[in-house]
């Protein structure tokens, strides 16, 4: 809840006239307590969860119903599917949306309603002004790089024999990812995947819209490396280092099995620590043979 009753007293407080984002910040939020700001992510995860995954699963259920299509087109070898042979079902699409959805408002809804207090503690803030594009750039590049390196070995302890047995196989259920599955996973991995997502803003606190922002950046990322295709224009292929869905797909196509390709978002620390090594070599025998 801000401090301010009216956009005069903001704007006092500033010492300069609000900009646009901060009037419309200060009508929405105003007199909105900061726990439910801060709740606002359960409804971004499960709106975004929703949509964002939706127009390449209609162009998979498309192909399927009509093989001579333009969608199908797309979905042959030669173009930019990664597992072409995979196919699932409408029924298997909707299972995999349900249970997936049901877990996140499990978990995230009752994460959220209990971890406002450390929300608070760490400092993430809902005041004016709001912050700037380059301070939330930074704040997006520290979360992701956090996020990367603690996954990383966090997705290496679920490759344990106990990890995977016990957690992390539902995560690997399909071994042709989709957006839907990107979060598709049992309840104890969602909630310790928190831990590297959380970690960033605890050790370079925001404010709650770059928490919000973050949310989405990291669920839009997850669909991305799950979404079965490689597309050429896709914009993440500017990013250095990104892995992308070709790296996280190899990771699901070799299965339980697996000890490559532990990386969520780039791909430095599966080259340092030599967890590419069946990757790499793979992506050098399907050059060879093209
Ligand atoms: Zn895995
Ligand atoms: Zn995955």
């Amino acid at each position: 809840m801000l401090p301010y009753a009216t956009a005069a007293e903001a704007e006092a407080a500033l010492g300069r006239a609000m900009t646009r984002a901060e009037a419309a910040w200060l009508c929405y939020s105003a007199s909105m307590p900061d726990h439910l700001l801060y709740c606002h992510n359960v409804a971004i995860l499960l709106l975004l969860y929703t949509l964002a995954p939706l127009p390449l699963a209609l162009l998979e259920l498309r192909a399927r119903a009509a093989p001579d299509g333009v969608a199908a087109a797309v979905m042959r070898p030669s173009t930019y599917k990664l597992q072409p042979r995979a196919h699932l079902s409408p029924a298997a699409f909707l299972r995999c949306y349900l249970d997936t959805g049901r877990v996140l408002l499990l978990t995230v809804g009752t994460l959220s309603l209990v971890s406002y207090p450390a929300v608070k503690m760490v400092g993430i803030r809902t005041g004016l002004p709001l912050p700037s594009a380059g301070e939330v750039a930074a704040q997006m590049l520290v979360y992701l790089l956090v996020e990367d390196y603690l996954g990383y070995w966090i997705h290496r302890l679920l490759h344990t024999r106990w990890g995977y047995d016990n957690i992390h196989r539902v995560h690997h259920e399909f071994t042709a990812p989709f957006g839907y599955a990107a979060p598709y996973a049992h309840w104890a991995e969602v909630l310790i995947l928190g831990v590297p997502a959380f970690t960033g803003p605890a050790i370079v606190p925001c404010h709650m819209t770059t928490l919000w922002l973050w949310f989405v950046l990291r669920h839009l990322e997850a669909i991305d490396i799950h979404s079965g295709f490689n597309f050429p224009f896709n914009p993440t292929k500017l990013i250095p280092f990104y892995g992308g869905a070709q790296h996280h797909d190899y990771h699901h196509r070799v299965g339980g099995q697996s000890q490559s390709n532990f990386s969520s978002v780039f791909t430095f620390c599966d080259y340092l620590y030599g967890t590419d090594k069946g990757y790499r070599y793979h992506k050098a025998s399907l050059e060879k043979a093209c």
